[in-house]
């Protein structure tokens, strides 16, 4: 039987009950995070879970559990349900209450889910490239915060889906913010640049580490927005997320980026990229 995490316990999943007031269910009121699972092993999973702590605290909720505890819970719930490579799914919402847009009183609790799910490496897309949409961002001004409202993320994933794209790429006025569930980077003349860390983005995991290998591999990386204009003529395109990796973007809005393949920069980065999961592999089981 396959079990999951209701705050402090590990249940079956048929067990698992959530009030229909709960305020994640009635509002979106809450927060979330994806943690990747390679070999059985969390990675980055002290990350994701500083990121946790702060998107709750950016909406005012208190996490009802030491960062200690939460990891040692989201381990045992990973042995338990035997993940190899797959993920797990953690949320926390401002608890049960009776409707009111008002936050409930103080002794409401909140309520921490969390699930696993056997995921493969999207090999396929990562060695061949993946199609892109440009759609314009309609998100509200905190995109910095992993809330669980996600309303303009899935209309732009279900329209870039609808065009037999895998991801939307979002704009303001022109300028590129990130992915409807990635950010998004360009490679032109060797150099990368992706949207500053604002609120107009989720800083993600994914990114940060792609940060620190350009760093440790002299791989110019700048944290500078660019237009539609240069997407649309850059050299490479690619995205990055928990679950994505670091896929590369080789047609946007049907024209060819590049030569239609993955370029040298994404590569290399790649390559990068599963060294480093690899090694954080071994320093775990040592
Ligand atoms: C989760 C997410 C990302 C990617 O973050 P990772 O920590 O790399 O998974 C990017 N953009 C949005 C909108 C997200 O929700």
């Amino acid at each position: 039987m396959v079990k999951v995490i209701l705050n402090d316990k590990i249940i079956d999943r048929s067990e698992a009950a959530i009030d229909i007031e709960d305020r994640g269910y009635q509002f979106g009121d809450g927060v979330y995070e994806v943690i990747r699972v390679y070999d059985g092993v969390l990675f980055t999973g002290d990350e994701h879970l500083e990121r946790f702590y702060s998107s709750a605290d950016k909406i005012k909720i208190t996490v009802p559990f030491q960062k200690e505890e939460l990891l040692e819970l989201m381990n045992q719930l990973i042995q338990v349900n035997d993940v190899h490579d797959g993920s797990i799914y953690m949320q926390l919402t401002r608890g049960a209450s009776p409707r009111n847009h008002v936050f409930p009183s103080a002794d409401t609790k909140p309520v921490l889910t969390a699930y696993t799910k056997e995921v493969a490496r999207p090999v396929e897309s990562l060695e061949n490239g993946v199609a892109a949409m440009v759609a314009d961002d309609i998100r509200w001004l905190r995109c910095d915060i992993k809330s669980l409202n996600l309303l303009p993320n899935l209309l732009a994933k279900q329209a870039a889906t609808e065009q037999g794209c895998y991801e939307a790429i979002l704009h303001r006025n022109g300028l590129v913010t990130e992915g409807s569930a990635s950010n998004a980077y360009i490679v032109v003349d060797g150099k990368i640049k992706t949207h500053p860390a604002t609120n107009l983005i989720l800083n993600g995991i994914t990114r940060q580490v792609v940060a620190r290998l350009c760093k440790e591999n002299n791989i110019p990386f700048s944290e500078e927005a660019f237009t539609l204009e240069e997407l649309r003529n850059a050299d490479e395109i690619f995205v990055t997320s928990t679950t994505s990796e670091v896929m590369p973007v080789v047609k946007l809005d049907e024209r060819e980026i590049g030569n239609g393949k993955p370029g040298q920069v994404t590569r290399k980065l790649q390559t990068l990229f599963v060294e480093e999961f690899e090694s954080a592999k071994q320093a775990y089981s040592l």
